[in-house]
Formats: structure tokens, C-alpha cells, sequence
């Protein structure tokens, strides 16, 4: 019997042998189903070793073999070894996260065949006589089979539809083999591009898109160009002709950018398959995706973060749109940079990868510093829109109602009178973030966080907003009994009441997560927009981005001063980057656009540099500064978080670690090794969890990742080892986005 060397999808680092039957055949990348404790699980087999370090009598069998060959191409097996080595993943996390939920499973990896719905010959004859007049959509479903069978899977008619008439023997069932047909062989006589819907190029645009076309090989662009200045448009002329080479496209785009408006402009451009993959779509057409991308059936996917492990049969281009956006970094299980990885898998297939932004992060435009990504710059808006003019709001001046300033009410209603449409931006759902005692200063706070509670006006509860619990509005204070309760701070439900009495004649849309709980609900408002039917837009970040309202002529920023102080040192960083997206929804089309910013501390150097100077200067400053206190992008992190219900537990895991890192760095000579912690984390308590941090900082990456493969490699003291402690949740997180 042969052995077989198998990863499993569980948070150890090392893998696991089994005896492969005689009568089973079985290669690297291969899906096997494997007998694990009580359990069976699916493992990909990493390799066929001649021996193993357990006596052969302890290994157990292989029970099946799900494929014949390899569900990864070679070029994401590779990609996806190295992540799991520079992330300290195991691979078998990694590996198994790349694939589709159904194959995770156990599904077969090739579409074998497709069941269609067939008209019968008592069917035709149903229709012949009319016999279902009555029932006016079971006769369109018919009269449509006449044309050709469809999928079962067709939502067009519904399933009740179909299974009445199956009942009636008016259809059936029928098997249809599916031989993969390449793009290009499916595309004809068509060209790959609708050439009427292409735009002519501005100068700036067409510098940029011969600079592109020029590249041969790989190569990372940064297309730094600010908003509306035409990005989306080259992104466009670019992958036409990467298509027209016969090759693949891959779009990623951040989780809330990927709206039905992005994909329209591409499936408006192009006559070639495209798959969209993102958290809306199901596990059914996840799998058909794969499948279509890997046999070369589909010419383009566009898709979030995940779609960067969908298997090309020949990949050509990677665009990244809003590279600099947080969603590109995966914050749990193995914390991957899609934007990170998509770079080092361009270099490995020789092709070039075209980030874009309006406002770059400070780690892509040191890389352009450092010349390892080359810059194109757009200046200017495209087509007819204008630059915004902003503004600051100094609220130390203002008189207030409930949170706006007069200063701002008169620009609304300004606006509001020419028939324009008004966007309000406030990061902060509910009515408001803080319930407290008049007569003695008692916070309402959830017991499992220690934070405050939300006051949640509509839906008359409390809730934590960092772990979902919620309870019954309080009636007496918890300490002094006092009756007199008042909320402070303002959330979106207390803005759209205020502007209601406000402004009754306007029609006010608010768009945050609890507002569009429903399915649906976000379709409508934005509907309701685009048809003018709402005047006053309130909105959480999900506005912020890849919405385009062409009769926003205002945007205000509510309330941006609690980022003006935070302890996260790239809050300044993403609060620049939200200004700019929220001031360029602003006078999208035609129209003139204005941007309000209220805040108390008008001289803020951020804010003075941001409105007078821009992002650029903004960013270049921010660099030096990062720069002279050794923080990233000038160095390296990696950051261990324990979490428990005991407190000392959690400390003492990661004091081991920190112990092993003190040892390393006088035995290997490495004195700017930095360890800071063990600490708790700024977010101390979560759902009761108590949580510490240990974070590790070297100039040199290189260095760095050194450090951290010998502490994995070290017998006594790695994860695995201190995973044991059940009671103690471990993880590493290499290059942290999010320190909280
Ligand atoms: P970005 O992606 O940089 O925000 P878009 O590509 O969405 O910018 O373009 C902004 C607007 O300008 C869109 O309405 C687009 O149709 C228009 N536009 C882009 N390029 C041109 C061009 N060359 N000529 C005319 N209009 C253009
Ligand atoms: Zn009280
Ligand atoms: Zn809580």
C-alpha cells in the first residue's frame, strides 16, 4: 500500500498520512475523503512520501478519491503554498478556502451534464388546443420550451410553475452532456467589445491606456486618479484588449463597490461570458463559475476578495479597483491581502496587474516611491463634471439642532430649492450611540463588551453593535434609580427624524445595514433616488462608494471628529480616504458640487491639508511621518491575538511567545527585532472574551518572516502546541490592517 500525505481544513500546521487501497490512484491536488477522529473529512493530498513518521499499522485508509486530477492549476498551487507560508497558514485552511463551498463538500469538480426542461408531446398538444388559457403563465413557460428546452435551475418562470406542468406530463426531465466550449469559439463573428459603447478618450486617458498596452510581462500599475477622472473607462480599454488576445480577465473589486451598476457597465461593454462572484451569489453558481473560468467557458469574473483563487485557464490581466479598501484584507480564518497576493500571482504568471484609486494606500504609493509599481496619474475629471469646492464647518460657532449646524440646514435647503439632491453622511446607525443618567452619569453598556449600548429608536431595543446582543430600553438608571434618562451623541434614525420636521416637503432616504435588512429594501431606495422620488440621502458608508448619483450637488460629513483622535495609526489614513470618496459622490455629472465637512477642530493639520492640498500632499506628509516613527509601510508587523474568558489565560499564552521572540532575538543577533506586549488589546473585552495582543515590528519583512517560520518550527512553543490549551483562542495575523 502506498501512503498518501493529506492537508485538512483544521487550524494545525501539520498534515496527515493515510494508506492509499490498492485499487485507488491518486495525484498532488487531489480531493480525498479520510476517516479523522469519529468524523470523515475531505483533505487534498499534498504529497505521495515513500515513509512515514507514524508506524504504518497506526495509518488509517483512504475511504475515497473525489477526482482525477489536481482541482488546483498549477499556478494556483503555487500561489496558494507560498500564501500559506508567508500568512504562517495551515495549508490545508488555505487550500480548502480556495475552493468552492460544493467542492469543500465533496461535489464532483466537473460538470458532467445539465438537467433541461423538455416539452412532451402532450404538452405541445396542450398548447395546440389551448387548454390553458386560463392559466396564462404555465402556457408562457410551455410556449417558451418550443423555442428550446431550459435550464431546470431557471428562475424566469418559478418552480411552482414548472412542477405543476411536470405534474401534468406536459414536460420532463432531461439530461443534457456538457462539452466546455472556449469563449472565443462561443463569441463567433462577434467582436469582444460593443464598440459603440466605448468612449473617446481624453489626453490624460489615452496617455495612460498607451502606457499600459505598451507592457509586456508583468508589471504593477497604480492608477492614481481622482474621482470620476475616468479609471472605470481604461479599466475597460484595457481588458478589450487583453481579451482580444484571447486571454482572461480578473476584476476584484471591495465587498460594498461590487453594486449592479458596476457590473452593468461591463456586460453593457462586452460581448464575451461573464461570471460575478460575490457574498449574494450561491454555492450552485459559485461552483459553475469555477468551473466555467477553469475550462475557459467565461472570459471575465468580477468578484471580491475570494475570486482571486478562481482557477484561470489562461489569465491575461488583473484589474483591482479601490485597491487602497480595507475589504481586501480577510480579518478572520487565514488573513490573507487580496491586493498583496494578487501582485505576487501576477509576477508569477508574467502578467501585468492595474490597481486604481482615487485615494491610494500609503502602502501602494510608497511602493511607487520604492519604484516597484509604476504610476499613472489622472488629474482631471473626464466628461463634463467639475471639481467640488469644500468646505469646513466650525461647529464651536454654530447653533445646533440635534447635530446640524445652522450653517449646514441653510446650504440644504439652498439645494434642496433648485431641485438638487442632498447626501448626508454619518458613519453611526441607530439613534443614537449613548443611553445615559441625567442625574448621575450611569452609561447603559452591554455587560459581554463594556461598551456603550446603541439607543435603537424604531425598533425600540439596545444594542451592542459589537456583538449583536441587544436588550429592552431601560426605564430607571442602573445606579441611582434616577428616571431621567436622556440619549447624547446623534445616529442615523435621530438625523432622518430631525430633517423630517425639518424638511417635510422632501422625500428622505436612509441607507444603513438596519434599513436594508429586508431584501430588497436597497434596490428600492436606490430606486427611489434615481427617480427623484428622495431629495435628502442619509447614509453609513455604505454610500461612500461605487454609487453614482448624478443630481447630489451637496455632501456633508456630519460628524468626523471622533477619527481625529484615534489610537489606530492609520485612522487618519482611511478618514482622508472616506473624505474623498463621500466629497465625490458630490457633482458627478454636470452640475457644480459642493462638500461640507462639520467638525470642532477646524485647524486640524489633517483636515487643513486634506481640503487646502489634497489627498496627494495629505498622503506624502502622512508617509513622512510614518516613516520617521518606523511604522508601516516602513516596516514590517505581525500581530498574535489570544482571546478567552479568562483574562490570565489568554496573557500567559502569549507570554510564552513573546519569551520565545526575547530568546530569538539575542540568539540570532537581531536587536531591532521589536516585540511590544503582551498587552491587552485596545478592544479588551468582547462578547466575553477578554483579549491580548503581541506585536511584532522589524524594518526588514524578510526578517520578520524568519522569526516568525523558526517559532513555528520550534518543538515546544508554536501554535500548534499552544492551540492545545483549548480555552485559548490563538491567532497570527502577518502585515495587521486592524490593531483593534
Ligand atoms: P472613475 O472610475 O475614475 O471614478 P469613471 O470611469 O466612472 O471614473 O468615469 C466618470 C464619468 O466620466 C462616467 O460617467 C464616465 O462615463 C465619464 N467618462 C469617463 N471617460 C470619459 C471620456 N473619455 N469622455 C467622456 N466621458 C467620460
Ligand atoms: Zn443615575
Ligand atoms: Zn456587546
Amino acid at each position: 500500500m502506498k501512503i498518501v500525505r493529506v492537508a485538512l481544513a483544521v487550524p494545525l500546521m501539520r498534515f496527515f498520512d493515510y494508506l492509499l487501497p490498492l485499487d485507488m490512484a491518486v495525484d498532488v491536488g487531489v480531493r480525498v475523503q479520510v476517516p479523522f477522529g469519529p468524523q470523515k473529512r475531505i483533505g487534498i493530498v499534498v504529497a505521495l512520501p515513500e515513509q512515514s513518521d507514524l508506524p504504518v499499522e497506526q495509518l488509517k485508509a483512504v475511504q475515497a478519491v473525489l477526482d482525477e486530477q489536481s482541482v488546483f492549476t498549477p499556478e494556483l498551487w503555487h500561489l496558494l503554498n507560498w500564501a500559506a507560508n508567508y500568512y504562517q497558514a495551515p495549508l490545508g485552511e488555505v487550500l480548502l478556502s480556495a475552493l468552492p463551498t460544493k467542492l469543500r463538500n465533496g461535489e464532483s469538480a466537473v460538470q458532467k451534464s445539465k438537467t433541461l426542461w423538455n416539452l412532451t408531446a402532450l404538452g405541445a398538444q396542450a398548447l395546440q388546443s389551448g387548454e390553458l388559457k386560463k392559466a396564462k403563465k404555465q402556457q408562457d413557460a410551455l410556449q417558451a420550451l418550443t423555442i428550446s428546452p431550459l435550464e431546470k435551475g431557471n428562475n424566469e418562470f418559478g418552480v411552482a410553475i414548472w412542477s405543476a406542468l411536470k405534474a401534468k406530463q406536459f414536460i420532463e426531465e432531461q439530461e443534457q452532456i456538457i462539452t466546455p466550449i472556449h469563449w472565443q469559439e462561443a463569441l463567433g463573428e462577434l467582436p469582444v467589445a460593443k464598440a459603440e459603447n466605448r468612449l473617446k478618450l481624453n489626453q490624460q486617458q489615452a496617455l495612460a491606456l498607451t502606457k499600459l498596452l505598451f507592457q509586456q510581462g508583468f508589471a504593477a500599475f497604480l492608477l492614481d486618479g481622482v474621482t470620476g477622472s475616468g479609471k472605470t473607462e481604461i479599466y475597460l480599454q484595457l481588458i478589450e484588449e487583453t481579451l482580444k488576445k484571447g486571454k482572461q480577465v480578473l476584476v476584484l473589486v471591495p465587498e460594498i463597490g461590487l453594486t449592479p451598476q458596476t457590473v452593468q457597465r461591463f456586460m453593457a461593454r462586452f460581448n464575451v461570458p461573464i461570471d460575478v462572484l460575490h457574498s449574494n451569489v450561491n454555492d450552485t453558481q459559485r461552483l459553475q463559475a469555477w468551473q466555467r473560468a477553469r475550462t475557459a467557458q467565461s472570459a471575465v469574473i468580477i468578484g471580491t476578495r475570494s475570486a482571486l483563487f478562481t482557477p484561470f485557464s489562461d489569465l491575461g490581466l488583473i484589474v483591482i479597483d479601490e485597491e487602497h479598501d480595507a475589504s481586501f484584507k480577510q480579518q478572520d480564518g487565514w488573513r490573507y491581502h487580496a491586493r498583496d497576493l494578487a501582485v505576487v500571482y501576477a509576477k508569477q504568471l508574467d502578467i501585468p496587474v492595474l490597481m486604481g484609486s482615487a485615494t491610494p494606500s500609503l502602502e501602494s504609493l510608497n511602493n511607487v516611491q520604492q519604484g516597484k509599481y509604476q504610476a499613472i496619474l489622472l488629474s482631471k475629471r473626464a466628461g463634463q463634471a467639475q471639481a467640488v469646492q469644500s468646505q469646513l464647518i466650525d461647529l464651536k460657532t454654530q447653533n445646533m439642532v440635534n447635530g446640524l449646524s445652522v450653517a449646514l440646514l441653510k446650504k440644504m435647503e439652498a439645494h434642496l430649492q433648485k431641485g438638487n439632491q442632498v447626501l448626508l453622511f454619518l458613519n453611526r446607525r441607530g439613534f443614537a450611540p449613548v443611553l445615559l443618567c441625567h442625574e448621575c452619569g450611569w452609561i447603559a453598556t452591554c455587560s459581554h463588551c463594556d461598551k456603550p449600548l446603541t439607543y435603537h429608536q424604531q425598533q425600540r431595543v439596545m444594542r451592542c453593535h459589537h456583538c449583536s446582543s441587544q436588550r429592552p430600553i431601560p426605564r430607571q438608571c442602573g445606579d441611582c434609580g434616577s428616571t431621567h434618562l436622556v440619549t447624547t451623541g446623534l445616529g442615523t434614525e435621530q438625523l432622518e427624524q430631525t430633517l423630517q420636521e425639518r424638511f417635510p416637503q422632501y422625500g428622505i432616504a436612509r441607507i444603513d445595514r438596519d434599513s436594508t435588512a429586508r431584501k430588497g429594501k436597497l434596490e428600492s431606495y436606490l430606486s427611489d433616488i434615481h427617480q427623484g422620488k428622495s431629495q435628502i440621502l442619509i447614509g453609513t458608508q455604505m454610500l461612500a462608494k461605487g454609487h453614482h448619483f448624478p443630481d447630489v450637488t451637496l455632501v456633508a460629513l456630519v460628524n468626523v471628529d471622533s477619527s481625529l483622535f484615534s489610537v489606530d495609526f492609520r485612522a487618519e489614513e482611511r478618514l482622508a480616504q472616506l473624505y474623498v470618496q463621500v466629497a465625490g459622490r458630490a457633482g458627478r455629472a454636470e452640475k457644480q458640487g459642493e462638500v461640507v465637512l462639520q467638525t470642532h477642530y477646524p485647524d486640524h493639520p489633517l483636515l487643513q491639508r486634506l481640503l487646502h492640498d489634497g489627498y496627494a500632499a495629505f498622503a506624502n506628509e502622512t508617509l513622512k511621518m510614518r516613516q520617521t516613527m518606523g511604522l508601516p509601510p516602513f516596516s514590517s508587523q505581525a500581530l498574535f491575538k489570544a482571546q478567552s474568558r479568562q483574562s490570565a489565560e489568554a496573557e500567559q499564552s502569549l507570554s510564552q511567545i513573546a519569551e520565545f521572540f526575547y530568546q530569538w532575538k539575542v540568539a540570532k543577533n537581531q536587536p531591532h527585532l521589536q516585540i511590544l506586549g503582551v498587552m491587552p488589546a485596545p478592544f479588551a473585552k468582547k462578547a466575553d472574551q477578554y483579549r491580548w495582543q503581541l506585536l511584532l515590528q522589524h524594518s526588514s519583512r524578510q526578517i520578520l518572516q524568519h522569526a516568525l517560520r523558526d517559532f513555528q518550527h520550534h518543538s515546544a512553543c508554536n501554535l500548534d502546541e499552544l492551540r492545545k490549551n483549548g480555552k485559548v483562542r490563538l491567532n497570527l495575523d502577518v502585515d495587521p490592517q486592524d490593531l483593534s
